[in-house]
């Protein structure tokens, strides 16, 4: 089993604070792309691709993942792939680039602190696995 499948199915699922909060306050370090006061965007630390990004709302308000999404929730969700955008270009990704969100374990999701991967630099395969 791979070891993000291993991370998503020991992952527990709730509301609590996580490793992206310490991000947030920059009490653990990260390579930072992008920041303003509604979103961080910083590399992943176990990358998947020559570019891979995580950008996240730096007030998570409940949005553990895509599926706890209300309607208050629009505006940042829209924010955040529009982001994605900003800094696909800013990374140089004009031949294309993939954005993807994990939710719950058979999402893979392993982290509970909604997050959208932005992967580029290499040819993307289809369907993802
Ligand atoms: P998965 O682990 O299956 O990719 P997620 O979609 O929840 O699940 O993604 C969480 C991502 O957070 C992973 O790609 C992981 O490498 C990344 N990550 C975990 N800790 C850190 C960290 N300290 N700095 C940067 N990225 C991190």
């Amino acid at each position: 089993m791979s070891s993000e499948k291993e991370a998503a199915l020991a992952a527990v699922p709730n509301d609590s604070p996580t490793i992206f909060d310490k991000i947030i306050k920059k009490e653990i370090p990260s390579t930072v792309v992008y920041e303003d006061e509604k979103v961080l965007a910083f590399r992943d630390i176990n990358p998947q691709a020559p570019t891979h990004i995580l950008i996240i709302p730096k007030v998570k308000d409940g949005l553990t993942g895509l599926s706890k999404a209300e309607e208050r929730h629009v505006e940042i969700l829209g924010y955040l792939l529009y982001v994605a955008k900003v800094i696909a270009k800013q990374e140089g990704l004009e031949d294309g680039y993939r954005v993807v969100i994990n939710d719950g374990p058979k999402g893979c999701q392993s982290v509970y602190h909604i997050h959208v991967h932005l992967l580029g630099g290499r040819q993307m395969n289809w369907p993802a696995g």
